[in-house]
């Protein structure tokens, strides 16, 4: 297989493979077990099948819904595995132990009498990442510190906690000043009060300095994120410890009823969630999870506002766009390209920017968000919505149709605008790739065979019988040289089990078809 041509390209391939559980593990979702989930240091963990090419069988087990890899989180059970009393307990005193040293409580205390310090005595440990009081410097002193921390370092913390970069758990990407001034003026000029930002944390804290400064604009914001740093410098009602993958509130109902207060003030009227979510997260999960917090917002509303929805942002790479549409069918994509601060890719490079591919989805009407005409963004009057500068409105679709920015062309053949680095090739009998290899098989869906659709949205997906059936019917039309690898027993990394450059190849060709 040829190599991604270019930088998007490769992302793409990237985001594509590894969500799309190509690697031989779905996520079971909605979760068909009648037994509670186990419980790992991150909440409730996810129910997984694994494919198991060998014995032509399907095994469920847990694992953490948090960290992808292991190394993060090492949680592993099998469905049907029997766990000792003394494994349960260790396992209690394990999650117990992985919980932050101090409370939420502890932690606003401790910000309180940090703000009371005089500038000089108000330091930072860069290597702990923590606040210090004067009483901790000892134990510091060997660490690099930062002093003279200042209340508008306070105001900033995306600025002073490094980004945790870290693909597979935290994925930090922080907004770069342009895209995150374009969604807060965004949402002031919507008209929006209260912002629930469930992992933007740089998004948060720019409403809140905007809100705080002589602007007009007096948006309230509340912060739900699994990095605890942030705790240090937030009180209880605008930062929440939470795990956008299992809905889990750390600090329990005391957290949950912030949450819900803050959804359903004034009947629910002026709300918006927006939400930037690892890209290396399986989608179903994070619907499920919007999915709470749309009906903790809908339990405040009165009956006659029964129809109306919660407004949201879903910031997400544009190659998902089918899959969260799956879920979330009033979503559309805006054109507008979200940038990043500390990624290579996504952010405006030297020599003028590069595109990013990461877009917001939203059920806001998409002729309300006006993009900006100073960035090349103009609205077309046909498709009702602003569109990028390279987007061109193609007569035969009827739509403004490119996705990455750049202008894409119509093929007749397959009745539809295909990117412009694609030809028809006449034996696939569609557009693909110019060095794409011809009919290879592809990953279809582990129920029904169908190479439409995954396993998690495949109509057929009620009984485990079928999904034999339907593994093995996959595993016909496989070659062998496509058959997925997997790892040995419970060893495994549970999304990234196969290598790098398997997962490309998988990802190009479901790209190409
Ligand atoms: N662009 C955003 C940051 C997005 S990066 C901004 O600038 O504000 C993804 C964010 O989601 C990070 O803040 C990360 O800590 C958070 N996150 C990652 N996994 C999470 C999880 N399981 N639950 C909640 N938040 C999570
Ligand atoms: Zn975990
Ligand atoms: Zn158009
Ligand atoms: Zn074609
Ligand atoms: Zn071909």
């Amino acid at each position: 297989m040829a190599a991604p041509r270019n930088q998007l390209e490769a992302v793409e391939a990237e985001g594509i493979s590894g969500c799309l559980g190509g690697s031989g593990v779905e996520v079971v979702f909605p979760s068909y077990s009648a037994v509670p989930a186990p419980l790992c240091p991150h909440g409730p963990t996810l129910l997984f099948v694994k494919v198991n090419q060998g014995k032509e069988e399907t095994r469920r087990f847990y694992a953490c819904s948090a960290c992808r890899d292991r190394k993060d989180c090492n949680f592993f059970q099998w469905e049907d595995e029997k766990v000792s009393g003394a494994r349960l307990a260790a396992r209690e005193a394990h999650n117990r132990r992985c919980q932050p040293p101090l409370s939420r409580k502890q932690c606003v205390e401790r910000y309180l009498k940090f703000i009371e310090l005089p500038l000089s005595q108000r330091k930072f440990c860069q290597r702990c990442q923590q606040l210090l009081l004067p009483d901790d410097w000892g134990k510091h002193r060997e660490h690099q510190m930062m002093g003279d921390v200042s209340v508008n370092q306070l105001k900033r913390p995306s600025q002073l906690l490094y980004p945790l970069e870290n693909k597979k758990t935290h994925a930090q990407y922080l907004f770069a000043e342009r895209s995150c001034q374009f969604l807060v003026d965004l949402l002031s000029t919507l008209g929006f009060r209260r912002v629930l930002c469930v992992g933007t944390p740089r998004l948060h804290e720019l409403i809140r300095l905007n809100a705080s400064g002589d602007k007009k604009s007096n948006i309230k914001s509340l912060l739900l994120d699994i990095d605890f740093r942030y705790s240090q410098f937030y009180m209880e009602d605008s930062f929440c410890h939470y795990n956008m993958f299992n809905h889990h509130f750390f600090d329990g109902k005391a957290a949950l009823d912030i949450c819900r207060a803050f959804l359903r003030e004034d009947k629910g009227e002026g709300a918006i969630m927006v939400t930037d979510p690892p890209f290396g997260g399986l989608v179903e999960p994070l619907a499920a999870t919007f999915k709470k917090l749309i009906a903790m917002w809908k339990e405040g509303q009165s009956q006659d506002d029964s129809h109306k929805e919660l407004p949201i942002f879903w910031i997400f790479p544009y190659f998902f766009e089918s899959r969260i549409c799956q879920f979330f069918p009033s979503f559309c994509m805006l054109d507008y390209q979200v940038d990043y601060d500390n990624h290579a890719l996504y952010k405006h490079g030297k020599t003028g920017r590069k595109q990013s591919p990461v877009r917001i989805f939203t059920n806001i009407t998409p002729n309300k968000i006006i993009l900006p005409t100073e960035e090349g963004y103009r609205f077309c009057p046909l498709c009702q919505r602003y569109v990028s500068p390279q987007n061109q409105h193609c007569e035969h679709c009827n739509s403004c149709t490119s996705k990455d920015g750049r202008k894409w062309n119509h093929c007749f053949l397959c009745k539809k605008c295909v990117k412009p680095s694609w030809i028809h090739c006449s034996i696939c009998n569609h557009c693909a790739v110019p060095d794409h290899s011809c009919k290879s098989p592809k990953n279809g869906c582990f129920i029904c065979g169908e190479l439409d659709h995954k396993r998690t949205t495949c109509p057929n997906i009620s009984s485990s019988k079928s999904a034999n059936k339907a593994v093995s019917k996959q595993k016909r039309r496989k070659n062998n040289k496509m058959k997925m690898e997997t790892t040995k027993g419970a060893s495994m990394n549970h999304i990234s089990v196969t290598r790098q450059n398997k997962r490309r190849e998988r990802a190009h060709q479901y790209l190409c078809s």
